[in-house]
């Protein structure tokens, strides 16, 4: 069996005090897979500029000068994590067995990589790198990332906790992740729907060792609500639950007050119909807005566009190159 090619795919914005912590250490774990023949001599590290104003993409192309086995792709502005991550795989796709994703920051224990290696040669085409705690963050964001990952189970969301996005991917995990077009992108999330053979790997966390978090809270905000809005339309049926609840209270008021005004007769003139109708009327609106979303729900399904299924094994292509797939 030969070796699989890998590509080690990080993304980097201003990350130019990580980047000369960062690269020996992955080119001396790369170095070491080579050396024991698990990876291909044509593996290799992709680092993705995600738009840095600072000197991280003049150091990438030293590093790329340096070694043949470093390559880079520079963004043409700053698109985010996410979307940095995809680029760096779609860039990756037609040249590897598998493709790896880890932060430049080193936070996760890059001892792990040949673990997901392992899992990858036993035939996993996907391996989720989960952290063993969250010892190495701060109080707010271990309660808020807590916060996010229950409020994301509730939504129905399908998400690994503790699991960002240290990542093995297999070639043809990522071959059907690029038949997701939307542009709204929550890899976890993606990743997760996809369905193939998947294991876990488990790593320590570590604190940045060099730059700040590029995560403002803003940002945070923005990738939870992505996450929540690009997976559930549970927000929407809310609408239609508070409208239908709000419909059956303003019935029984519609009861209490007829009671009020003929059984006891000391309604205030004028009273019963306007408590009728706010309660009414306020109801049916929101229950009139909750069938809305209903339709505005399945629309923002449809245009996502996503793969109706993807397949795993087809034993409907008898050509010769199918049956000679090996890893
Ligand atoms: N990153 C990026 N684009 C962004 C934000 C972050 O490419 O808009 C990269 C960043 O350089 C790092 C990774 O994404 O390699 C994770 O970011 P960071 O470590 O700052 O996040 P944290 O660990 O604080 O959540
Ligand atoms: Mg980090």
């Amino acid at each position: 069996m030969k070796p699989p090619i890998l590509a080690i795919v990080i993304p980097c914005l201003n990350e130019s005090l990580m980047l000369p912590h960062t690269h020996p250490k992955l080119m001396a774990s790369l170095t070491a897979l080579m050396s024991a023949n698990r990876v291909s001599a044509k593996s290799f590290i992709c680092y993705v500029d995600d738009g840095s104003n600072d000197t991280t993409w003049q150091q990438i192309k030293v590093l790329m000068a340096q070694d043949p086995r470093t390559r880079g792709i520079q963004l043409s502005r700053n698109f985010g994590h996410q979307n940095a991550l995809l680029a760096g795989l779609h860039a990756a796709r037609p040249m590897v067995d598998c493709a790896l994703t880890m932060d430049a920051d080193l936070q996760q224990d890059e001892a792990a990589i040949p673990l997901f290696i392992d899992r990858y040669l036993n035939g996993k085409d996907i391996v989720y790198g989960i952290r063993k705690d969250r010892a190495a963050d701060g109080w707010l964001k271990h309660h808020t990332a807590s916060a996010f990952y229950a409020l994301m189970a509730r939504m129905g969301v399908n998400l690994l906790a503790n699991h960002a996005d240290y990542r093995l991917m297999s070639r043809r995990a990522l071959d059907a992740l690029a038949e997701y077009k939307e542009s709204n992108i929550f890899l976890r999330g993606l990743v997760r729907e996809l369905g193939f053979e998947e294991d876990r790997v488990y790593f320590n966390v570590r604190q940045r060792a060099a730059g700040d978090t590029k995560y403002s809270i803003r940002k945070m905000v923005l990738f939870a609500l992505n996450g929540i809005t690009s997976f559930s339309i549970a927000p929407l049926r809310a609408i239609s639950a508070i409208g239908f609840l709000f419909t059956c209270f303003s019935c029984a008021m519609l009861i209490y007050v007829l009671i009020d005004k003929y059984l006891y007769h000391d309604a205030v003139p004028g009273w019963s119909t306007i408590v009728i109708s706010i309660y009414l009327i306020g109801g049916l609106q929101l229950l009139a807005m909750g069938v809305i979303g209903e339709y505005l729900g399945k629309l923002y399904i449809e245009s996502k566009r996503r793969p109706r299924y993807i397949i795993e094994e087809s034993a409907m292509d008898l050509s010769e190159d199918a049956s000679s797939e090996s890893l």
